[in-house]
């Protein structure tokens, strides 16, 4: 099968049925402005959309990782970064990056806290090991794990760049339903295709720091801390599942181009573009 890059593009770019018929009640408000009364209405308009793979609402958020204006997006002050203390609970400034991927996608992904991955030591849909893991229906954002990717960095909003990225490459995973793709007995999500089983993990990885590093963008944060994150000799070795942290920095660094990386999702490993545009 050929894919058309181009009309793939327009699809991709173009708003849906679905952000045509939210964005008629949020009349360019932002989702979260929303009151429960109005939340209620956009719901049940949403409903009125046929969407065969999302079994919840959702805000077109990808559509805005793929054509928002990144050069002029402006960080905002929250979460307040300055606040962030090392060693110690940072629930509520993690909490509202888990909470705002929610908002902005449109759905409900579980999220819980603590030092260890055990929780999901049984679990054979666990993914993200070593970060921290993530299911299709929640992820784990483990605090000692973060702390240690902050630590280097001085800088609120640097802080605030990797933490977000940290949380929002976990939330990826579980949007883009990648623990039913992997999970052995599971049935492989619609739209979803392999076609390299030896290579897919690996790919998989890169998507999900791909549209993190767009969702950093979209939120006016910076990409270098990011980059020099996974540029730390050692930290990010090359692995079964993981490509080397010079590949993956240069992924990230891939999304300051404007054009949406459709290739990561089409090619000779795996094809789940049908799958990517039905969150759109
Ligand atoms: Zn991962």
């Amino acid at each position: 099968m050929e894919i058309d890059r181009n009309s793939r593009i327009i699809r991709l770019t173009e708003p849906s049925k679905l952000v045509a018929a939210n964005d008629d009640h949020l009349d360019g408000r932002d989702p979260r402005e929303l009151d429960p009364d109005q939340r209620a209405v956009v719901r049940e308009d949403l409903a009125k959309v046929p969407r065969e793979n999302s079994p919840t609402p959702r805000y077109g958020g990808l559509h805005r990782l793929a054509i928002a204006d990144f050069e002029n997006a402006v960080a905002t002050a929250e979460p307040d970064f300055s606040r962030y203390r090392l060693g110690f609970n940072n629930r509520d400034l993690l909490g509202s990056i888990a909470k705002d991927l929610n908002t902005r996608f449109g759905v409900n992904i579980h999220y819980g806290y603590g030092a260890s991955l055990e929780a999901f030591a049984n679990d054979p849909r666990q993914i993200g090991y070593g970060f921290r893991a993530a299911r299709t229906d929640g992820f784990h954002i483990g605090e000692k794990v973060v702390d240690k990717l902050v630590e280097p960095f001085e800088a609120p909003i640097d802080r605030r760049a990797v933490a977000t990225f940290a949380i929002a490459h976990e939330f990826f995973h579980s949007l883009l339903r990648h623990p039913d793709v992997d999970g052995a007995g599971i049935p492989m999500p619609k739209g979803w295709r392999i076609k390299k089983y030896e290579k897919y993990r690996a790919l998989m990885e890169i998507q999900v720091d791909y549209l993190a590093a767009r969702y950093l963008r979209v939120l006016g944060l910076p990409l270098d801390p990011v980059m020099a994150m996974f540029q730390r000799p050692g930290e990010f070795p090359e692995g079964k599942d993981y490509p080397s942290g010079e590949i993956r920095a240069a992924n990230v660094a891939s999304a300051k181009e404007a054009e949406f990386r459709l290739d990561l999702f089409s090619n000779e490993i795996v094809d789940c573009l049908d799958f990517l545009e039905s969150l759109v």
